[in-house]
């Protein structure tokens, strides 16, 4: 079983310089993949930093060289690299897309997500790898192992939704940033984070969905006992789209002045929605004791009690009580 984990990684790592490769010194690379890469702003540092690279628009380019090295079919398969059609015939996973290779934290290629280039209603403008033997989607962070150092230092990580929000940001000079990449976050995403800070600032895309996202990952935060603020985006805007708009300096400062605790965050967000209704601003209320019962830490719970109870003006007894 360890020999197989060890094969797979080896084959990963195969993939992953076979699409640089591919993305850095084929002429359809350049012209399509790296091109590709350049409007979106990416430079080459970034590009090397994440060991990005490009799969040729053809049914067995990545099978043809493997088979050529000598690599098993079926460890191919395993790996999720190619797939089976019905009567045997093998061909690759990942065809004319941009590729992001997914690291473990140990630096380990264990998987790849790619990108259609131009978005179209026909194909999943991403798709990734499988579940495989080293591959667990629910218990990876896009970004951990280039981030992780960073996170120690700054004692905050930056949680995004997305690959390219993941790149830009470390194109900034923020390195502490990191993706859940289209999973809602898990437990087991929280507690790989907890291994190098405390801090968590939810950095999602500011539209509905960013919106409702942010508000069930801030409660899965507080449940691990981690402290947890979000910082909001315009609507239609995501941290990638926003760092390229404004650049590195004024993102740094919209950091500043529009990260939020969890509880003015979430408190803001559902008052915009209740209006003037006094139903709708009480169970407001019932909704932010719901989150700050989830802190595992009677103290910092009793903190948060109070902050409430004044920015809400409703007596600190009463959210108590409210809250068993
Ligand atoms: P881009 O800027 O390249 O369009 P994005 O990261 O902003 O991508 P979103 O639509 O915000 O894309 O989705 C966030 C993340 O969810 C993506 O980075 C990707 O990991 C994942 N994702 C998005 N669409 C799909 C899909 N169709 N299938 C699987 N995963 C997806
Ligand atoms: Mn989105
Ligand atoms: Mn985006
Ligand atoms: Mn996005």
């Amino acid at each position: 079983r360890q020999n197989e984990r060890e094969s797979l990684f080896i084959i990963l790592n195969f993939a992953k310089t076979f699409y640089q490769e591919t993305l850095t010194r084929t002429e359809e690379g350049q012209s399509i993949g790296l091109s590709y890469f350049r409007e979106r702003g990416f430079t080459n540092p970034t590009i090397e930093a994440f060991d990005l690279g490009y799969s040729v628009d053809q049914w067995s380019a990545l099978l043809d060289e493997a088979q050529r090295k000598g690599y098993n079919t079926a460890l191919l398969e395993k790996a999720g690299l190619v797939l089976a059609k019905e009567g045997g015939k093998v061909y690759d996973r990942f065809r004319g897309r941009v590729i992001f290779p997914i690291h473990n934290v140990a630096g380990r290629v264990i998987a790849f997500g790619a990108r259609i280039l131009k978005t179209d209603k026909s194909q999943p403008k991403y798709i990734n790898s499988p579940e495989t033997e080293v591959y667990h989607k629910s218990q990876v962070l896009y970004g951990i192992y280039q981030a992780k150092q960073t996170i120690r230092q700054e004692d905050v990580c930056y949680l995004t939704e997305g690959y390219t929000d993941v790149l830009s940001l470390y194109q900034a000079g923020i390195k502490n940033v990191v993706a859940s990449s289209g999973t809602s976050l898990t437990i087991e995403q929280i507690r790989l984070i907890s291994r190098f800070t405390q801090n968590v600032t939810i950095l999602y895309d500011g539209d509905a969905a960013g919106i409702k996202a942010a508000l069930r990952g801030l409660d899965m935060v507080l449940e691990e006992g981690l402290n947890v603020s979000v910082a909001n985006f315009p609507d239609g805007d995501d941290p990638d789209s926003y760092v390229r708009k404004v650049g590195a300096e004024a993102f740094r400062d919209h950091l500043r002045r529009n990260t939020l605790d969890f509880i003015t965050f979430k408190t803001d967000t559902l008052l915009r929605d209740a209006g003037d209704n006094p139903f709708k601003r009480a169970e407001v209320i019932a909704e932010v004791v719901g989150s700050i019962v989830r802190i595992p830490d009677p103290i910092k719970r009793q903190v948060f009690f109070r902050t409430t109870s004044q920015q809400l003006q409703v007596d600190e007894q009463t959210l108590i009580s409210e809250g068993n």
